[in-house]
């Protein structure tokens, strides 16, 4: 009997070690767009996203069939911005390299500054702060900009400041002129993105952010989703704009890819599944004897 059990026993940590042991897939996608629906928000001034029906049914045929048609502003929604948006002679959403629109990416976390503020904007300090917790930002990043602001969405009040169609009441966070120079001059980030409606704060008249990163062909994401579920780095960013040719910009999907993070923690604690099972096997092989 005893025999019988310790051979079973053995067999079940065999075939036990190699499912506990093996290493957790670590990577995980993180979906940072908003749907386009009637909820959809748009620049007060723009025209929002229209999905209508042209057939859903079956067909004469026996046959079932959907179609829609779709039309909506460039801008609203989450969406990238061409450098040509408001930079002449710059990038169109078609001629924005592929290389462009994919990249590593860091997030700068001022969301605690923008609770206390709607009309907070990025500084350089912000930037330079950031820096000496994380070190300096890489070259040819995609730099991200988090205020938090998607706690908001899809409630247009909250998260554009008001529900008319009057831009001066527009309050929501963005990125300071001068951190953009800072930037500019300084650094070498590819694209921004931002949990706002404009990289521009609502306040601004200029929207001398715009001019500044456009004109080094740096594009702009505006409206990205869910960035609360990014870390500070470790993530690549996708963007996937629809591909419109002379566009000053267009809907895009944007998800991220967090790095595989087999960290020696989960090392370590595959190992002890492993000489734990090698203990078991030996001591009911020993007790079967
Ligand atoms: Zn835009």
């Amino acid at each position: 009997m005893n025999s019988i059990v310790g051979r079973l026993a053995i067999y079940a940590v065999f075939f036990l070690v190699p499912v506990l042991g093996k290493p957790v897939e670590k990577s995980e996608w993180i979906e940072l767009s908003y749907p386009f629906n009637n909820e959809t928000i748009y620049w007060p001034t723009a025209v929002s996203f229209k999905h209508t029906l042209v057939f859903e049914n079956y067909t004469s045929g026996g046959f079932y069939y959907a179609s829609y048609d779709i039309s909506a502003s460039e801008h609203g929604g989450t969406h990238i911005d061409a450098p040509r948006h408001f930079a002449a002679g710059k990038w169109t959403a078609d001629q924005i390299p592929l290389h462009h629109l994919i990249g590593p990416a860091i997030k700068i976390d001022l969301s605690s500054k923008a609770d206390q503020n709607a009309d907070y904007e990025m500084t350089p300090s912000d930037l330079q702060e950031w820096e000496k917790k994380h070190g300096k930002i890489p070259d040819n990043v995609i730099l991200l900009a988090f205020f938090g602001w998607g706690k908001h969405w899809p409630n247009k009040t909250m998260y554009l400041g008001t529900d008319l169609k009057n831009t001066s009441l527009l309050h929501f966070p963005g990125i300071h002129p001068n951190a953009s120079s800072w930037l500019v001059k300084n650094r070498k980030v590819k694209m921004v993105g931002i949990d706002t409606p404009s990289i521009d704060f609502g306040q601004s008249k200029m929207f001398k952010t715009h001019q500044i990163l456009y004109a080094e062909n740096i594009p702009g994401l505006e409206n990205v989703a869910h960035m609360d579920k990014l870390p500070t780095k470790g993530f690549t960013v996708y963007a996937a704009p629809m591909f419109i040719s002379g566009g000053s910009g267009g809907p895009c999907r944007i998800f991220a890819r967090l790095e595989d993070r087999a960290t020696s923690a989960d090392v370590r604690f595959q190992v002890e599944v492993e000489v734990l099972a090698i203990m078991i096997c030996l001591l009911f092989g020993f007790l079967s004897l």
